[in-house]
C-alpha cells in the first residue's frame, strides 16, 4: 500500500470521498492525482497515465481545457459564491433548454445525486402519490428512495442496497429489471394509481454499459402517460455526453417524445459540482418559491460552477462530438481484436460514444440487457486486465461495471497508445486464463 493511502485511510473511511475510487473490487491502492491536462492524468509520483475515467463523465473535453480554465478563473475573480442570482445561471439554463427538448425550466443543484432526489420529490409532489418505480443496475445517486439494487459503486461492492435506508423508503420503491417491459406493464396493472414516477438512466451506464432495447423508453412514456406518472429521464451521465442533447438527442427526437422531467449533472458543470433537473413550466413551477415543493442549496448555482459548464457546453459543439465518437469506434474495434487474438472471453457494448465491456463466456454468449446479465460476468478477469493497463501507465476506472470516458482530447496518438497496451494486457489475462 502506498503511504498516500495509509495516510487517507487514516482520516478518511476507506481514504477516499467516494467508494469506488478505493480499488476495492480491483485490489492495490488508488493512484493519487497531482494533476491532469487532455487525455492525462499525473499522480503524485510524477506518473503520466492516459486517463478513461474522466472524473467519471464531467471531462468531456479533456482535462482542464485552457478555455473553461480561463472562464473559472474569471469567475473567481469576481468572487465565489453569492447566494443571490447571476446572469450566468439564466445564460445556462437557456441554453440547455435549447439544445434538450420539452424543457421550459430548469432547477440547479450541485450534485445529480440531489438533482433526482428533487425531481423524484417534485414528481410525488405533482401527482400526489407515493410509489417510484426505478430499475435495477440504474443508479441515481445516493438517496435514500433510489438506492435499492442501485448500479455503480453499490454494484461494484456487490451490495443489494444500503444499510441505513428506513424500511418505509425501500417500500415506496418498485425495482423492476431493466429493458423488462412485462415487468413494467405488471406493476402498471397492479399499482398504477399510486406510481408517482418511473425514474430511468436513459441509457443505462452504471451496471457497465446497457442501452435501452428499442422502443423501451417509448414504453416508458407511453405507460406513465396513460396511468397519470411521470416519466423522469436521468441524463446525469448521458446528458450532453453522448450527443449535443445527450440520449435524448439519438432517441427521444426521432421518436417523438419528450420525459417529464430529466436530471443532468456531469458534462453539465465541467467538471465542477453542477446538476439541474428541468421540465416543463407546468410541473417545475410546483418547485419553492413558486410551488409547495421546496428545494433550496446554498452553493446551488454557485457562479464558478456555472462559468465551467457555461464553457464546456459553448465548447462541446458538433467536431468535438464527432471526434468522441470516431474515437469510441476506433477503441472498440482495438478492444476486440486484442481481446479475441488472446482468447478472452468478453462481450463490447455501447451506448453512443459510452462504452465498457463484460468479461467471460456468459456475457459473451449473449447481450447484456438487465443487471442480472450484467452480474453474471467474470469481474476477476476484468482486475487482472486493469492491473495489466494500469502498469502500462492507462488509467480505467476500477470497476467492471463503469463506461470508459472518452473525451475530445482523446486522437490517434492516444489511440496507438492505447491498442499496445491493450495487446499486452489482453495476452495476459488469457494467459491468466489458461493457466488457471
Ligand atoms: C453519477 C450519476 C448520478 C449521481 O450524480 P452525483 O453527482 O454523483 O451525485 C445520478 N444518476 C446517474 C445516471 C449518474 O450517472
Amino acid at each position: 500500500m502506498s503511504t498516500a493511502f495509509d495516510q487517507a485511510r487514516k482520516v478518511m473511511p476507506g481514504g477516499v470521498s467516494s467508494p469506488v475510487r478505493a480499488f476495492g473490487s480491483v485490489g492495490g491502492s488508488p493512484v493519487f492525482i497531482q494533476e491532469a491536462k487532455g487525455a492525462y492524468v499525473t499522480s503524485i509520483e510524477n506518473r503520466q497515465y492516459v486517463d478513461l475515467v474522466g472524473s467519471w463523465g464531467p471531462a468531456l473535453l479533456g482535462h482542464a481545457h485552457p478555455d473553461v480554465v480561463q472562464a473559472v478563473v474569471e469567475a473567481a475573480g469576481r468572487g465565489l459564491s453569492f447566494g443571490a442570482p447571476t446572469l450566468g445561471e439564466t445564460e445556462l439554463a437557456t441554453l440547455i433548454g435549447q439544445r434538450v427538448g420539452g424543457i421550459d425550466k430548469v432547477r440547479f443543484t450541485s450534485t445529480g445525486t440531489e438533482a433526482v432526489m428533487s425531481a423524484v420529490r417534485l414528481a410525488r409532489g405533482f401527482t400526489g402519490r407515493d410509489l417510484i418505480i426505478k430499475f435495477a443496475g440504474c443508479y441515481h445517486g445516493h438517496s435514500d428512495a433510489l438506492l435499492a439494487a442501485a448500479g455503480s459503486g453499490v454494484a461494484t461492492a456487490g451490495l443489494p442496497g444500503s444499510a441505513g435506508v428506513t424500511a418505509g423508503a425501500a417500500h415506496d420503491t418498485l425495482v423492476l429489471p431493466y429493458n423488462d417491459l412485462e415487468a413494467l406493464h405488471a406493476a402498471f396493472d397492479h399499482h398504477g394509481t399510486s406510481i408517482a414516477a418511473v425514474v430511468t438512466e436513459a441509457a443505462a451506464a452504471n451496471m457497465g454499459i446497457v442501452p435501452p432495447l428499442p422502443g423501451f423508453n417509448a414504453a416508458i412514456r407511453e405507460l406513465t402517460r396513460a396511468h397519470g406518472a411521470l416519466m423522469i429521464l436521468d441524463e446525469v451521465l448521458t446528458g450532453f455526453r453522448v450527443s449535443p442533447a445527450g440520449w435524448w438527442g439519438l432517441e427521444g427526437r426521432t421518436e417523438g417524445w419528450t420525459p417529464d422531467l430529466y436530471t443532468f449533472g456531469k458534462v453539465t458543470g465541467g467538471g465542477l459540482p453542477l446538476a439541474a433537473l428541468a421540465g416543463p413550466a407546468g410541473i417545475m413551477d410546483l418547485l419553492a418559491p413558486l410551488g409547495p415543493v421546496y428545494q433550496a442549496g446554498t452553493l446551488s448555482g454557485n457562479p464558478l460552477a456555472v462559468a465551467a459548464g457555461l464553457s464546456t457546453l459553448r465548447l462541446a459543439d458538433d467536431a468535438a462530438y464527432a471526434r468522441i465518437d470516431s474515437f469510441a469506434d476506433h477503441l472498440e474495434t482495438i478492444v476486440s481484436q486484442r481481446l479475441n487474438a488472446a482468447g478472452v472471453p468478453h462481450r463490447v457494448q455501447r451506448a453512443g460514444s459510452l462504452l465498457s465491456i463484460f468479461w467471460g463466456e456468459s456475457p459473451a454468449a449473449a447481450p447484456v440487457l438487465t443487471y442480472d446479465d450484467a452480474l453474471r460476468q467474470d469481474t476477476a478477469l476484468f482486475a487482472h486486465f486493469f492491473h495489466s493497463m494500469l502498469d502500462q501507465s492507462v488509467l480505467l476506472p476500477p470497476s467492471a461495471f463503469e463506461a470508459w470516458f472518452i473525451s475530445a482530447a482523446h486522437g490517434d496518438k492516444e489511440l496507438e497508445f492505447l491498442d499496445a497496451a491493450l495487446a499486452k494486457a489482453a495476452a495476459s489475462v488469457g494467459t491468466g486464463q489458461s493457466a488457471h
